[in-house]
């Protein structure tokens, strides 16, 4: 279980159920819900509100709902639906209860109810039909220091609200003709409460009721109401919904007191969104990101997105590991995305087996090695765990190593191969560098040394070389093409969207590099979306869509240590 910090959330908890606030015959006492809109796909933001939902549900031995808050047609698609099913599974967590029960919802399977609800709350004088445009209604509802302005239909008889919003339902008006306001208060110190708009008119294909309805609901009546339908007892959102609260509230209240509902009533406890550094979490702005051709689609493993995290080769655990770290807390703040990094690291290593992968080759030839011989070579899969096994590779003649390991004018502190030095090669045998060979364009197309026989790691003569230097290399005989996509941060500042910044101009051009190179022959079957680590690289994923055996492809999801800098 994901077990998050929240001490502000589990103490009302504690006191609810010291007062059995909720206690309810074949109900838990916490249920909890997830309600995501359909319209785009979830990203990290969204993995804090589910482990908290979830995570508090299942440590209360409770239950939590998984509810498509799908109130907005336009803009809401099945495909929507289908990636965020999939993502909440893929992170660990489910809508079946410990009893086998389903609990997955749609604020759409309520529209006949919630147009019962409104018609009750009319004909008890607590709504009305407004027939004003939305410009001039937002103008009326004020700013915050000064009261808003009553709209001439306030006091609409009953009747004739109760006819017009038939009507509307029947279809017989154009959008914007009329809308339904609930009644409260146009001095309120809370915005949200001056006659909020709960029902407008939409002629647009619905993904679920099809062409049934051309009126829709509005959040703040869907989804209190819907938290009631369904029994919640605690209804967690971010920060930005405060201020709705008393609205929340007040439609609750309302629907008791006309007897559609019954108490104890759900109620709402706000906590702060995650802000992640060098990340975008709107699903707008992400959108913008897609249809712009900034990013390869939802699912490019630079998104913030769960399809893209997941695709960049996190793990569900190291999510979950990262959600508790950052815990939940009542203040807005910025969570530095090392956090996020560093707790895949930790997930992934004690179980990634290890493997030499050469990412930009670069030919080694040991003159004085012995042609045709191959030097049976080995390594532990993993260095803390003999039982994960031992991986074994030849060491020949020619060798793959990575072009960064050498240097034909090496600088200062650099102590891998140059003419002169002398490195081990990891596993084998030390080798001293004599020269190298260039093409016309002066590229360094191999790079010769010779090698010291009585060197071979694990024998007694190798302690007579002392090196700096310890590379990693590859054989052709015991290697296998692949590419590699090594991927950096998306953009260069911590808050590319913060203040109303054009994240656009945020972005890294730099946050993507493929290349062709080698892995060794051990994980050549390396089925879809397995997790390694490369020997002084990082850690990397075969790309779940991409990668076939004989066609690898591999994403770097971070390197080993926290060396980002701008
Ligand atoms: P966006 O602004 O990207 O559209 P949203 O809040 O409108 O996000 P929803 O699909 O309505 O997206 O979100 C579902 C749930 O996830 C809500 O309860 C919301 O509060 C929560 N959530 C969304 N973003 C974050 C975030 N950055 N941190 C924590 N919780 C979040
Ligand atoms: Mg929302
Ligand atoms: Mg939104």
């Amino acid at each position: 279980t994901t077990e998050v910090t929240s001490n502000f959330i589990r103490q009302k908890i504690d006191a609810d159920t010291a007062a059995h606030k909720y206690q309810r015959d074949g109900l838990p006492s916490v249920i909890t819900r997830f309600p995501p809109e359909p319209n785009g796909y979830l990203h990290i933001g969204h993995a804090k509100s589910i482990c908290l939902n979830f995570g508090v549900a299942q440590s209360y031995g409770g239950r939590c709902h998984l509810r498509f808050d799908d109130t907005n047609p336009e803009k809401e698609s099945v495909e929507y639906v289908n990636s965020i099913k999939d993502t909440l599974k893929w992170l660990g967590f489910d809508w079946v209860d410990a009893a086998g029960e389903e609990h997955l919802y749609y604020a759409s399977d309520y529209f006949e109810q919630l147009y019962d609800f409104a018609e009750k709350i009319i004909e008890a004088g607590y709504a009305y039909i407004d027939s004003q445009d939305a410009d001039t209604i937002r103008a009326q509802r004020g700013q915050l220091h000064e009261a808003g302005q009553n709209s001439p239909y306030r006091n609409r008889p009953v009747a004739e609200s109760l006819d017009i919003f038939r009507r509307m339902k029947a279809g017989e008006f154009k959008e914007g003709e009329h809308v339904l306001r609930a009644k409260i208060d146009m001095a309120s110190s809370f915005i949200a409460m001056r006659d909020p708009v709960i029902y407008r008119i939409r002629h647009v294909h619905h993904h679920r009721t099809g062409d049934a309805w051309c009126i829709y609901p509005m959040y703040d009546f869907t989804h209190c109401i819907s938290d009631a339908l369904e029994k919640i007892t605690h209804s967690l959102c971010t920060l930005e919904f405060e201020n709705n609260r008393p609205l929340y509230n007040w439609v609750l209240a309302r629907l008791v007191e006309v007897g559609a509902l019954t108490q104890p009533l759900p109620e709402q406890t706000e906590f702060a969104r995650l802000n992640l550094t060098y990340a975008i979490t709107s699903k707008r702005k992400l959108l913008q990101l897609v249809e712009e051709r900034q990013v390869d689609g939802w699912d490019d493993p630079r998104m913030m997105t769960l399809v893209g995290v997941r695709r960049r080769g996190f793990t569900p655990e190291s999510i979950r590991l990262f959600c508790e770290r950052i815990g939940v807390s009542k203040a807005d703040s910025w969570i530095d995305m090392s956090v996020l990094e560093q707790a895949v690291r930790d997930d992934l290593d004690e179980k990634a087996p290890r493997a030499v992968a050469v990412l930009k080759p670069l030919k080694l030839i040991i003159d004085n090695f012995p042609e045709g011989h191959a030097e049976p070579c080995k390594a532990p899969v993993h260095p803390h765990h003999p039982d994960m096994g031992e991986r074994h590779f030849k060491l020949t003649k020619e060798l793959w190593i990575e072009q960064d390991d050498f240097m034909a004018e090496p600088v200062k502190g650099f102590f891998r191969l140059f003419v002169g030095n002398k490195v081990r090669l990891r596993y084998g045998f030390v080798i001293e560098c004599t020269g190298f060979d260039v093409d016309d364009q002066g590229n360094v197309i191999a790079v010769h040394a010779n090698y010291f026989a009585d060197s071979k790691s694990g024998t007694e003569g190798s302690n007579n070389y002392k090196v700096k230097g310890n590379i990693h290399w590859l054989s052709d005989a015991s290697a296998s093409p692949a590419e590699i996509r090594v991927y950096d941060r998306l953009f260069t500042d911590p808050h590319p969207d913060a203040g109303g910044k054009d994240f656009m101009q945020a972005l890294n051009p730099d946050s993507k590099h493929v290349s062709q190179g080698y892995v060794e022959n051990s994980i050549a079957d390396a089925a879809p979306e397995t997790h390694f680590q490369f020997e002084r690289h990082g850690y990397f994923v075969t790309d779940r869509l991409d990668s076939k055996t004989g066609a690898l492809v591999f994403n770097r999801i971070v390197g080993l240590k926290d060396t980002w800098k701008k």
